[in-house]
């Protein structure tokens, strides 16, 4: 790769005098210069390489600089770059076609928008007008974007500097075995547990001032806990039962990064409404939107949906999301992430975890893996605490620190780092990103009891 480290500099300097970034005390910071990225690797202006077990915000699930992906985006800015979205437009035509073709069950409207957490505030507004009922239920432990009602929805301490209190969420306990909310000592019991206490509330809530319930498929940032069978089966039943839009938000786990197309084809579950983002088009251009079922879509056959985007299904993203829909199936991508989580992930990880004494637990599915670090194997206790701030999380930034030294650039959250690279990832690649994750977790290891 081309590199020049003057180049870097200069980057790097406009970047500290004028970018304010996201959740980031400014003065705090040290964002690397990335000089460029391809396939699962990224490099600095210095040339040192990265492996990405981060997939960016996970989004980038074919990998960076897909040559058809990035010729497709540059045919469309030669043909038609922008255009208002009460028109038909080829490209949005084509990507709403392709998406309807892989979402579970009837839901075959897309309504776009520009990432995840507009489709979940969208998805809140269609849900309360289809029910006619203020609230809306979701998880602890849950991500679902930024934004007003998006924020209230989150169920971890991102929320709490912009929680108003007054936005209609109910937030309960989803199941989570190794940190069972319920005292569980089972995936049966746990899922049990977490469905009869989700009952209890819909019930003390009164079931008719429920408009939705909104859940990650698969909790993503906040921890990939993989639910028990049966749970959002039963999610689907008490939804059905009361009335309630039963949501999804697949902003994180669809499109491939689970194994399959959408983490709900693991249980077969079909939800109300599907929200996605990121790997639909693999955040090459800003792409989100919400999959809508026929009796949702009915209710706004003749009545006007009094919402909408100025960019809602941009020409650019639509045309990065057919191109990268039809790279993912052409190239069997969502095969190879399941086939990466079974033959070198998760045994990868399992291995480790046998010989670091900081590996509380390794969960996950093909591209989509979570470590849960620990002090004490047998307390459990969080190698950092809930939320750490400062010298608090300092065993995780040491951690941190280790495997980028090594070339590899981890995702990590609270006590837990994440194995999310592209699906596309291959075999050696893995391995080499494994070996490395090995020498960082001994450095975790001198901060366990
Ligand atoms: N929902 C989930 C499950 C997410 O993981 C995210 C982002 O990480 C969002 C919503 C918000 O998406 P965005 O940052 O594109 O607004």
């Amino acid at each position: 790769p081309q590199t020049d480290p003057q180049v870097g500099a200069a980057v790097k300097a406009a970047d500290r005098a004028h970018v304010f970034h996201s959740w980031s005390a400014q003065e705090l910071i040290d964002p690397l210069a990335v000089a460029g990225a391809e396939g699962s690797y990224f490099w600095d202006y210095d040339g040192k390489r990265y492996l990405d077990f981060t997939s960016g915000l996970v989004f980038a699930n074919i990998g960076y600089q897909h040559p058809k992906v990035v010729a497709a985006i540059q045919e469309q800015a030669g043909k038609l770059a922008t255009f208002a979205p009460a028109f038909a437009v080829e490209a949005r035509s084509e990507a709403a076609r392709l998406i309807a073709r892989r979402t579970p069950g009837d839901l075959d409207k897309i309504f776009f928008t520009n990432g995840g957490a507009e489709a979940v505030e969208n998805a809140v507004r269609m849900a309360r007008l289809h029910t006619g009922r203020p609230k809306v239920l979701s998880a602890y432990r849950s991500y679902h974007g930024a934004t007003a009602a998006a924020i209230n929805l989150t169920g971890e301490p991102r929320r709490w500097p912009s929680d108003t209190g007054t936005a209609g969420v109910v937030r309960f306990w989803a199941p989570f075995l190794y940190r069972s909310p319920f005292h569980a000592e089972t995936e049966q019991q746990e899922c049990e547990r977490a469905l009869q206490h989700l009952a209890d509330t819909i019930a003390f809530e009164g079931p008719a001032t429920v408009a939705a319930i909104v859940l990650e498929t698969i909790p993503g940032t906040a921890g990939i806990m993989v639910p028990p069978p049966g749970y959002l089966e039963g999610v689907r039943a008490l939804c059905d039962e009361h009335g309630i839009v039963f949501v999804l938000d697949e902003v994180m786990a669809g499109f491939g990064r689970t194994g399959k197309w959408f983490a709900a084809d693991h249980s077969g579950v079909v939800p109300d409404l599907l929200t996605f983002a990121k790997g639909v088009n693999s955040g090459y251009v800003p792409l989100g939107g919400v999959a809508i079922s026929g009796a949702i879509a009915d209710t706004f056959a003749r009545r006007p949906y009094p919402g909408g985007l100025t960019y809602s299904g941009h020409p650019l993203a639509c045309a990065a999301a057919v191109a990268t829909l039809n790279v993912m199936e052409e190239e069997g991508i969502v095969e190879q992430a399941a086939r990466t989580g079974e033959d070198v992930l998760g045994p990868g990880l399992r291995e480790l975890a046998r010989r670091h004494p900081s590996v509380g637990e390794v969960r996950g599915t093909g591209v989509f893996w979570a470590l849960e670090l620990v002090r004490d194997t047998e307390t459990r206790e969080p190698l950092v605490p809930y939320n750490p701030v400062g010298e608090a999380n300092a065993p995780m930034a040491a951690f941190a620190a280790a495997a980028k030294e090594r070339g590899l650039w981890p995702f990590v959250n609270m006590n837990r780092t994440h194995v999310v690279p592209p699906c596309t990832i291959t075999e050696a690649e893995a391995k080499e990103g494994l070996a490395a994750l090995d020498e960082a977790l001994s450095v975790a290891d001198e901060h366990t009891v």
